[in-house]
């Protein structure tokens, strides 16, 4: 998410409008994986009557063309990634943290036996489900 955001609408034919350029900079800013009630929480600030349904439906565009990638794991809130290099992730089932892990060791097992016969695989990804380091200091004060 380097590049400047008009430019990256105007490649991929996304109509520029003040309230996705926020939206894709506040993306950019947060850290971890952001769910939509964050990212609205934050665009509040600066267009005080955007509804979340224009930040969800805009979240939306944003993955259809590629700039984020929702993720998928136990939380019941979808969250999206901003992060597309290929990781994966450690998950907190207590504060719900997701954290990003390379893991180049994964990538390169080999499939499983009978895979093809499934399918054509298009990604592999791995998510580990534990207590956050945050979390086990909590537990032991
Ligand atoms: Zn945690
Ligand atoms: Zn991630």
């Amino acid at each position: 998410m380097e590049k400047d955001a008009r430019d990256i609408f105007k490649e991929i034919g996304l109509r520029v409008t003040p309230q996705r350029l926020e939206i894709f900079k506040i993306l950019a800013s947060m850290h971890g994986h952001p769910a939509a009630e964050d990212v609205f929480e934050r665009i509040r600030r600066r267009f005080p009557s955007i509804s979340f349904d224009t930040v969800y439906r805009t979240l939306s565009l944003f993955e259809n063309h590629g700039l984020i990638k929702k993720v998928h794991h136990l939380a019941d809130k979808t969250r999206y990634d901003t992060n597309l290099k290929r990781h994966h992730h450690f998950v907190c089932i207590r504060c719900k943290k997701i954290i990003d892990i390379e893991w180049d060791e994964i990538d390169g097992i080999p499939m499983p036996k009978g895979v093809e016969n499934l399918g054509r695989v298009e990604d592999r990804y791995v998510e580990l489900r534990g207590i956050c380091k945050d979390c086990l200091n909590e537990e032991e004060e």
